[in-house]
């Protein structure tokens, strides 16, 4: 490619022709000179026989090159692919970055029974990337519950042990923003082989490929490339990959390919404990522990809440406590969330068909009306089957008026959702947690 290169390259032949066999100098047909600088020069062939005859040769070439030169050069042979794949290597991992977070660590990360099937799983892989029974890890749970938490523990630590591995967190939309980006400078297979060199790939919220026929593509190729060498994929989803819409199938079945595990709302002794090391981490000691039970027992559906209710009542004790001394204890806490009484009141309701059909149109992305529309598409059916199977279940309310508030439907529909779905739950580890996690929303403690 390089001119005056090519032009040294012919005169060192020249001299070569003198010095080797006529038939060895066979072994010079389509070979170039790609680097020279003051002591080296890099020489590729196009076959891999090639490079490794030239190799036995590789004093007569030096000599030409002191002919040349007057000066001692070190020669090195490569064949031409090996040496483009260096090259490249070489210089992605110059301006490579891993986008991990380093706040979040399995240290840092609370561990009580909503979580643990997924932290331990998250840690198992980021002990041993690239087994077979983890590969992909999928870890799916409503927004706040710590995906992007684990997903850049499992990096962090990984990282930790062995500096080596080449990682990459990326977000599904910033995955899509860069093939489309990709696409348009027409450098999409730079982009491929990027990926295609990981050791780790950590994607979150794969949900948001939904829709995007393109990078669907592409994420299938790279996926398929990192699993057939051993590497580890790690995804999260707020979603059930069968429940994603408009994703190819052939990657909702690669995703079921490895495990899945669920991280579903806290329990109160895990949001409680949470608080505890937040207020250590922030060194705060002056919070009396009903009030820490005032805030885990409102605010745990989301640990970004939960957060936000302690980031929320110091805000409140330091500029308007009447007495800054005193503990911060309920009256005040009670003060400090006067304008959220809406929510926590809602809370304390007790239990309506309402309720339980919001709690599930909100874990499925549905509107109320689509709930108690006619719609036969799957996802809409089964959330309308789940909705009637717990208000059956936590109200105890006839068929006849379930399938009332479920937009006039008859009292067999409902009996048959119901059934379906016992028996779905009794069978299926995936529906138990499903309807557990809507429960944990609509059941406050
Ligand atoms: P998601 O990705 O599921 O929406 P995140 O991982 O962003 O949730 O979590 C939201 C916030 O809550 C983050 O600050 C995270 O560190 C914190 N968090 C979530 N779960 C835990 C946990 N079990 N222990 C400690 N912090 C947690
Ligand atoms: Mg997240």
């Amino acid at each position: 490619m390089n001119e005056a290169y090519d032009l040294l390259w012919k005169q060192i032949l020249n001299n070569l022709r003198k010095t080797v066999s006529k038939d060895f100098f066979n072994y010079f047909n389509n070979t170039s000179l790609v680097e020279l600088n003051e002591n080296k020069a890099v020489i590729t062939t196009n076959t891999i026989i090639n490079s490794y005859m030239l190799n036995s040769e590789k004093d007569a070439i030096s000599a030409a090159f002191e002919e040349l030169f007057n000066s001692k050069f070190d020669i090195d042979i490569e064949y031409v692919e090996n040496y483009k794949r260096n090259i490249f290597t070489e210089t992605i991992f110059e301006e490579f970055n891993d986008n991990l977070s380093d706040e979040f660590t399995f240290d840092n990360f609370i561990e009580g029974p909503s979580n643990l099937e997924a932290k331990t799983a998250a840690l198992a892989c980021a002990t041993a990337p690239g087994n077979r029974y983890y590969n992909p890890l999928i870890i799916y749970g409503n927004s706040g519950l710590g995906k992007t938490h684990l997903l850049n523990a499992i990096g962090n630590f990984i990282k930790k042990n062995d500096n080596e591995n080449r990682i990459l967190y990326i977000s599904s939309r910033d995955f899509v923003n860069e093939v489309v980006k990709a696409l348009k400078d027409n450098t999409i297979d730079d982009y491929k082989n990027k990926l295609n060199t990981l050791d780790v790939l950590l994607v979150d919220d794969i949900q948001f490929l939904s829709g995007k026929e393109k990078s669907n593509e592409i994420f299938f190729d790279i996926y398929n490339e990192l699993f057939n060498n051993r590497k580890q994929v790690v995804l999260t989803s707020d979603r059930l990959p069968s429940e994603i819409k408009d994703i190819h199938d052939r990657l909702k079945t690669r995703f079921s390919q490895g495990l899945a595990v669920t991280i579903t709302s806290l329990e109160y002794e895990t949001a409680y404990k949470i608080l505890e090391s937040k207020m250590i981490q922030h060194n705060i000691d002056n919070i009396d522990s009903d009030v820490i039970g005032f805030l885990a027992t409102n605010f745990r559906s989301d640990v970004r809440q939960l957060e936000g209710s302690l980031n929320r009542i110091i805000f409140y004790a330091t500029n308007f406590s009447k007495n800054p001394d005193k503990n911060i204890d309920l009256e005040l806490c009670t003060e400090a969330f006067k304008g959220q009484q809406a929510i926590i009141i809602d809370s304390q309701r007790p239990l309506e068909i309402g309720s339980i059909i919001k709690a599930v149109c909100d874990y499925y992305g549905l509107t109320k009306q689509q709930i108690i529309s006619k719609s036969r598409t799957k996802n809409i059916a089964t959330a309308r089957h789940i909705a009637m199977f717990l208000c059956r279940k936590h109200l105890d309310e006839s068929f006849d008026k379930i399938g009332d508030a479920f937009g006039g439907k008859d009292h067999t529909t409902v009996m048959s959702a119901c059934e379906k779905i016992e028996k779905l739950v009794k069978d299926d580890e995936v529906y138990k947690k499903i309807i557990s996690d809507i429960e944990n929303v609509f059941i406050k403690k």
